[in-house]
């Protein structure tokens, strides 16, 4: 008899099948076959349960011939952790700062747990999946972020934001070699610099540095929210089409703030680096990637050049 075990995994797989047999056919697909798509999976949609659909979705379209890449993030996780043991985030005249022990924390969050999570996942919907840290195979060469230069009660101070990262070069090469063997790839947003120090990047950051050096045909980012909001407290302000210079016009004029603003600028270095689109929509109902990629009307806000 089937141990509880291995019943419960053939049912994940079923799950998984289902959706590949519900998705009505569309002709978005056909146009993304052979092409990559890079998708950056938030934290914040990570802890919201949304996994194995988000997993589900990458399976479906993988088995349709979508290169895909995952790149995910894990800031609630790695916040969670610190407080756990008592690390306090550091701040400099309101700046984060990567120190040592945070960088640690941050490195094994992400690549120990966040991402085995999301590879077991992608295991589980029948997708080979391999995961990887920006440190494997020199995958993202990164530089130190330039210190910030802050107006201090009409004094400059620069601050050194400490262990934290911009990605330089991607190595492309490692993400094909995985890809050509049927393996998608999951990466953790751990830098490394020329002299083999490892740094803290913001994943959206690295999924538009991926996506643009891919020449991805799409760049998405599931996040906790619908898309771009125009006003960010109408959730009926959603911003559905906008151009490139439109979408530096809303950082520009602090509609979008916070989180939204790495998110929108990945986008836009995507877009200037080579991808052919990037999407911001909500990881966290639905099918999540497949409704931001492939009906007519796909759910969530499209960038295009
Ligand atoms: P993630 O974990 O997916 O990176 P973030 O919290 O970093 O998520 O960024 C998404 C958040 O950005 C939203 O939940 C929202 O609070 C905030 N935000 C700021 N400005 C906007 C805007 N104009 N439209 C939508 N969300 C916005
Ligand atoms: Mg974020």
């Amino acid at each position: 008899m089937a141990s509880a075990k291995s019943r419960a995994r053939t049912i994940e797989k079923l799950r998984a099948l289902q959706v590949e047999v519900t998705y009505p056919p569309t002709a978005r697909l056909t146009l993304l076959q052979g092409e990559t798509v890079v998708v950056k999976y938030g934290g914040h949609a990570l802890s919201s349960g949304g996994l194995p659909p988000f997993a589900a979705d990458v399976a479906y379209l993988v088995r349709a011939g979508v290169r895909v890449v995952v790149v995910h993030g894990g800031g609630p996780e790695i916040s969670a952790e610190m407080e756990k043991e008592g690390v306090l985030p550091a701040f400099v005249h309101g700046h984060r700062v990567t120190d040592e022990a945070t960088l640690k924390i941050a490195e094994r969050v992400l690549s120990g747990r966040v991402n085995r999570e999301i590879v077991t996942a992608l295991e589980r919907a029948g997708c080979k999946a391999v995961g990887i840290s920006g440190r494997d195979g020199s995958l993202l060469r990164a530089r130190y972020r330039k210190p910030k230069v802050v107006d201090d009660a009409g004094r400059e101070t620069t601050v050194n934001l400490g262990f934290v990262g911009d990605v330089d070069r991607v190595n492309t090469r490692l993400l094909q070699l995985l890809q050509g063997g049927g393996y998608t790839p999951v990466i953790a947003p751990i830098g490394v610099t020329a002299s083999g120090q490892s740094l803290n990047i913001n994943a959206d950051a690295v999924a538009g540095a991926v996506a643009g050096a891919l020449k991805a045909a799409s760049c998405v980012f599931l996040t906790d929210v619908a898309g771009i909001l125009k006003d960010r407290a109408d959730a009926r302000s959603l911003v559905s089409a906008l151009r490139y210079r439109e979408a530096e016009a809303l950082i520009a004029s602090g509609a979008v703030t916070g989180g939204m603003v790495p998110k929108v600028q990945a986008c836009l270095d995507a877009l200037s680096s080579g991808a052919r689109e990037a999407r911001i929509a909500d990881g966290r109902e639905g099918r999540p990637l497949l409704d931001a990629l492939l009906p007519a009307e796909p759910k969530g806000s499209a960038i295009t050049p």
